[in-house]
């Protein structure tokens, strides 16, 4: 290694980090053929969890030796040749199941350690990598799913993201960082990649330096979901496009050098950040990269949550994109084949994902839309899905997370389709489920955010059951939702949010939004 591990000698490093001190996580890359050439009974127990480094989670139960896998799609930029790499992988090992994630990455179940050899290859010839979906490392950096067409975007972010997800891919000197840690960039003014719940965010801006009006970022940080959601603050900084990959890097540094390595529940940069306040974080950043200007103008005008349904102009003339539902962001292996196929047929191949676990067709020329739209594959993966199906997030849950306490997706999907069936309103009301405190359905910036939990019946039954929180958004800044008193058993759960949702049809103003209520 070529820097120093300043934590190294702190007597109180919890477990995982004496772990990550004897064996990096990336290491576990060298020590996979071993392991797929002699099976699941020979990776000892301990090594389990340096898996997340290669974007592997062992699914649930731990015992039945099934991975799941997470492939990063930085920014949600698929090439044609990749999309159908990762369909056929699903078909070929991961019993057709597709799920596309609320960071736009792709994620497979049912994988065996046997197979993980050729999928690995499979990814590397189609330019795609797992490498720090998971673990305590850079993951995917999410970003605009339209950069580079985008009508709404201050430039092109395309390079930017590229550029820094490379310098971060299997780099050692930050392969070991004492948690997670997610980065946004985008430069999109309705905050497609969810800005404030990264721990780091690039976020579009303008300032007049030297009397030239310059598009650069602001720089956000701290922000995190989970059990203590932070919202990611913005430091008093201004940087030109081209210094994003230097500034991402002094950030890293310092979470590295300076984030907590004693609690793991306590290391994100959230709470450095909520420890020292952002003026000292500044100074920090300051002594790493020399003086940076002051901060400009935000230009966020608002928040689209990742939604891009229906057909729209790009920034290119006579050139369209065609955003679609895919219901809580399951797919299986053919209709992703299909979408690769009907891609290249009217655009020009590439599929973009969005963190609303949905995805859209670029570069239609207006004389294919028509046909486009009549593919059968659209029926189901629709691009004017139902309201409430249409807004409707989800994390893995029990079906395959072993920190799962209840079913999730499945059950998101049955009660989206009642509701649909049953209500009709004249705004979209986003309601996401997770199964457990960890929010990878990132429940807190929900109108109706539903967490899982067990409950106690009358009967003394344990149940799976629901703890409501209401009125998330990211607008302005962002709120998240607040918990509602008590807990709705799982069997009850769709009759109660038809009739909370039919009180806020009777007494809401046309148009009104939830999150205004
Ligand atoms: Fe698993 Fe919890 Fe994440 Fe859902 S939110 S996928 S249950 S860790």
């Amino acid at each position: 290694m070529s820097y120093e591990k300043t934590w190294a000698e702190n007597p109180k490093l919890n477990e995982t980090e004496k772990k990550k001190l004897v064996k990096d996580g990336l290491e576990i890359y060298k020590d996979i053929p071993y392991y797929a050439e002699n099976g699941f009974d020979s990776i000892p127990k301990e090594q389990w969890d340096m898996f997340k480094w290669a974007g592997l989670y062992l699914q649930r139960p731990k015992e039945a030796g099934y991975f799941m896998m997470r492939v990063n799609v930085p920014s949600g930029i698929l090439t044609n040749n990749q999309a159908i790499v990762l369909a056929e992988i699903a078909r070929d090992y991961g019993r057709d199941v597709v799920d596309i994630t609320t960071r736009q990455a792709i994620q497979f179940h049912w994988l065996r350690i046997e197979q993980i050899p050729d999928i690995l290859q499979r990814l590397e010839n189609a330019g795609l990598s797992s490498a720090g979906a998971c673990g305590d490392i850079t993951r995917n950096i999410v970003g605009n799913p339209l950069a580079g067409i985008d009508r709404n975007e201050l430039f092109d972010t395309t390079e930017i993201v590229k550029d820094v997800y490379e310098f971060f891919q299997f780099n050692e000197e930050f392969s070991n960082l004492p948690r997670k840690y997610k980065m946004s960039i985008s430069a999109n003014t309705y905050n497609a990649s969810n800005a404030e719940i990264n721990c780091v965010a690039f976020t579009p801006a303008v300032k007049d330096l030297d009397g030239t009006r310059v598009n650069g970022f602001h720089v956000k940080v701290g922000g995190g979901l989970s059990a203590r959601p932070f919202l990611a603050k913005t430091l008093d900084i201004f940087i030109r496009p081209e210094q994003v990959k230097d500034i991402a890097i002094a950030i890293t540094t310092i979470f590295r050098d300076y984030g907590y390595r004693e609690k793991r529940h306590l290391s994100r940069l959230k709470f450095l950040v909520a420890d020292w306040g952002v003026d000292t974080f500044k100074e920090k950043l300051l002594e790493l990269t020399g003086p940076l200007p002051e901060k400009g103008e935000d230009a966020t005008e608002g928040w689209n949550a990742g939604y891009f349904y229906g057909v729209h102009e790009q920034k290119q003339d006579g050139l369209y994109y065609a955003g679609f539902n895919v219901p809580v962001g399951r797919m299986n292996a053919s209709e992703l084949l299909e979408v690769a196929r009907i891609a290249k047929a009217y655009g020009n191949g590439d599929i973009r994902t969005c963190n609303s676990q949905n995805f859209l067709i670029p570069n239609v020329p207006k004389e294919n839309i028509e046909a486009l739209l009549q593919e059968p594959l659209f029926q189901r993966i629709n691009q004017q899905p139902q309201s409430f199906i249409g807004h409707a997030v989800s994390c893995t849950g029990i079906e395959y997370c072993n920190l799962a306490l209840v079913e999730t997706k499945e059950r998101l999907r049955r009660i989206a389709t009642y509701l649909d069936e049953q209500l009709t309103l004249d705004v979209p009301v986003r309601i996401h489920m997770v199964g457990c405190p960890n929010s990878c359905g990132q429940r807190q910036i929900a109108d109706i955010g539903l967490q899982g939990v067990k409950m106690k019946t009358a009967d003394k039954r344990m149940v799976e059951a629901f703890e409501l929180y209401v009125g998330g958004t990211l607008l302005d800044g962002g709120t998240y939702n607040e918990k509602l008193k008590g807990k709705v058993d799982g069997e009850h759960l769709p009759a109660v949010l038809y009739e909370f949702l039919s009180v806020f049809k009777t007494e809401k103003l046309p148009n009104e939004s939830f999150f205004s209520y």
